[in-house]
């Protein structure tokens, strides 16, 4: 079994378009979030996200404060104007899909979260430190995040042991066959680790492997894009940064 998994789109689906046509035949997609806020296709990704994730989806804080579940105030002013724009860019269909994501899900070995298990919507994990409290909350093997935009591999142990996490990049496979793992696959729509290519990851349960890869494309017409749709300038620049 082939499962791709996919977090942060953020309303880009080229990028999205990019990951599924590199992720070659996968048998499942599960989503860890986010799938709309920053970019200029939140209708599409929805939709595409609904059609092939479908229930193995969660609740990302972006999907959240378009719902109208958080106050805007708590986000920054350009990611406030972008969720503005995407509000009005729902139709009820989409915040119907919107509505129905859990914020937390277990498949099989696997918890889903968008940020933690401490706070599943809103905590960032970036440090050991910050792991090492959510593994204490873990009831599964392994805990799928997303939420930082960074790829993030961490041990139970080397969390114990006040170890970083590992960064994978493009092409690295880590075995996770034994032992408890937090995992971020970083993000499809807008990745933070200075890599601008739309990140992914395939989760392979029967070999208890975790491929990492990255993947280009057409960032200039996204940009284009969310210029025509008035997004801010400094959410189209990042784009091209990784960051
Ligand atoms: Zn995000």
């Amino acid at each position: 079994m082939r499962i791709l998994v996919i977090a942060d789109i953020h309303g880009n689906m080229a990028a999205l378009e990019a990951v599924f046509a590199a992720a070659g035949p996968v048998d499942r997609i599960w989503c860890l979030g986010d799938v709309v806020g920053y970019g200029p296709r939140p209708r599409e990704c929805v939709e595409w996200i609904r059609e092939r994730a479908g229930p193995t989806t969660v609740l990302g804080n972006h999907d959240a404060a378009c719902l109208g579940r958080v106050p805007l105030e708590g986000f920054n002013p350009v990611a406030r104007y972008a969720l503005r724009w995407t509000m009005l860019q729902l139709a009820p269909e989409h915040r119907a899909f919107l509505e129905s994501l859990p914020e937390k899900l277990v498949l099989d070995e696997v918890t889903l979260v968008h940020g933690s298990l401490r706070a599943p919507v809103w905590e960032y994990v970036f440090t050991s430190e910050q792991a090492r409290a959510n593994f204490d909350l873990l009831r599964t093997r392994l805990c799928f995040f997303g939420h930082t935009h960074i790829p993030f591999v961490l041990s139970e142990e080397a969390a114990r042991k006040g170890e970083p996490p590992s960064r994978p990049g493009d092409g690295d496979v880590v075995t996770v066959h034994a032992g408890r793992f937090l995992v971020n696959p970083g993000s499809v729509g807008q990745p933070r680790d200075g890599d601008p290519r739309a990140a992914f990851m395939i989760w392979e349960p029967g070999r208890g492997q975790l491929t990492f890869r990255r993947v280009p494309y057409n960032i200039a017409a996204v940009q284009a894009e969310m210029a025509a749709a008035g997004l801010p300038q400094l959410l189209i620049e990042r784009l091209a940064l990784g960051y």
